[in-house]
């Protein structure tokens, strides 16, 4: 199985190139996607834990994903790199 890491903001799954975002130098990022972070900064700086579970949840539903795993999705977030020491 392929080894798939995940936003460290948002927690979706960087499994394709394309989703990943880019450093000032333009290179891909292994850490962030391109809606949380892009030529290297945060597209939201001032964002903190509840906006990004509110975001979250508010774009899994849009895509009508089950309850069970938007909770899970939300769950994972103090955890990520971004939040975890916050
Ligand atoms: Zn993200």
């Amino acid at each position: 199985m392929e080894n798939v890491t995940f936003c460290q903001s948002c927690g979706m799954p960087l499994d394709k190139e394309a989703v990943k975002g880019t450093e000032k130098n333009g290179l891909k990022t292994d850490e962030y996607c391109k809606y949380c972070y892009e030529n290297g900064s945060f597209k939201n700086p001032k964002m903190n834990l509840e906006d990004m579970k509110n975001t979250v949840q508010t774009q899994m539903k849009k895509l009508n994903m089950p309850h069970g795993v938007i909770q899970k999705a939300i769950n994972i977030l103090p955890a990520l790199s971004r939040w975890k020491n916050k």
